[in-house]
């Protein structure tokens, strides 16, 4: 991963290692690594104080146990202004001390974010490949009680789509207390490639749901947003909810976008969707 001063999508691999293996996974985890948290932590004491914003990725970095709160805290010491967020499954914060110990850190700026795939322990399980939909609901719960800042993600594709509106509901009567929830369309590299042809909809296939879902959670007042689709795929009622949220260095944008009107404000597409995109992807006039 490369760190750029003036990026707002720098991020920290913590490890590769994961405790799921979900179906479209971009970063495939590994078995067995050399710990990274030393070499980390040097790179936070090397970055720009101004650095805006600093995921803390993986694999699962709840995986490093207490070497997790080490790079917080290093995060905290050297880089005071910087917004976190730390991408995690939530299944460790299922234990409330190790959720503790992350509250206890009081780092003034940082969110969790935590994927729930689905409304149902099947469907959900089924995505992660292992039983953790009712730990990552006590995970949650658990940050909540220690008053942390929480992001609930989803990654929209064929096995998700249908359920958005019923997961939207999910959300809102179990969790009304996250600060921000991402619908993110599916990043086609690493294992959602192997399993393509299970997860692949064209976006504009499920438009539908997702516009249901995003009414639903906007009139309730839920802060709502939509990574990693085109503004031509999306109605326009949608538009205020798309972000440019696709980290510089695997950015592009097709021919079509030449001619298109609203290039800057269109977040463009990963990298590795080159050769897999919308067939609806068309150039907008302003008028
Ligand atoms: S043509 Fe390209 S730049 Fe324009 S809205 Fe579509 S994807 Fe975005």
């Amino acid at each position: 991963m490369l760190y750029e001063k003036n990026s707002l999508h720098n991020a920290l691999m913590v490890t590769e290692r994961c405790n799921c293996n979900c179906l479209m996974c971009p970063q495939p985890r590994v078995k067995e690594e050399e710990n990274k948290t030393e070499i980390n932590l040097k790179l936070i004491s090397l970055m720009d104080k101004a650095t805006k914003y600093l995921g803390i990725t993986g694999g699962e970095p709840t995986l490093m146990g207490d070497d997790l709160f080490k790079i917080i805290s290093a995060c905290k010491k050297y880089l005071p202004e910087t917004a976190l967020e730390l991408l995690t499954n939530g299944i460790q914060f299922e234990n409330f001390e190790y959720a503790k110990k992350l509250a206890c850190l009081e780092h003034p700026n940082l969110t969790i974010g935590i994927p729930l795939y689905a409304d149902t322990d099947l469907e959900h399980d089924h995505i992660i490949q292992t039983k953790g939909f009712y730990k990552t609901i006590q995970g949650i719960y658990n940050l909540a009680l220690f008053k942390q800042k929480i992001e609930i993600r989803t990654v929209i594709h064929r096995l998700t789509y249908e359920r958005l509106p019923k997961w939207a509901e999910f959300i809102y009567h179990n969790f009304p207390f996250v600060i921000h929830i991402a619908l993110m369309g599916m990043e086609t590299i690493g294992l959602a490639r192997k399993n393509i042809d299970r997860l692949w909809i064209d976006p504009y296939d499920y438009i539908s749901q997702l516009e249901k879902t995003v009414e639903y959670l906007d009139q309730r007042l839920m802060n709502v947003s939509i990574y990693n689709l085109q503004l031509c795929i999306l109605p326009r009622d949608l538009w205020p909810f798309a972000r440019k949220s696709i980290s510089s260095w695997k950015n592009i944008y097709l021919e079509e976008c030449q001619q298109c009107d609203f290039h800057d404000e269109c977040g463009g597409f990963f990298s590795s969707s080159k050769d897999k995109y919308s067939k609806y992807i068309h150039p907008l006039r302003r008028n």
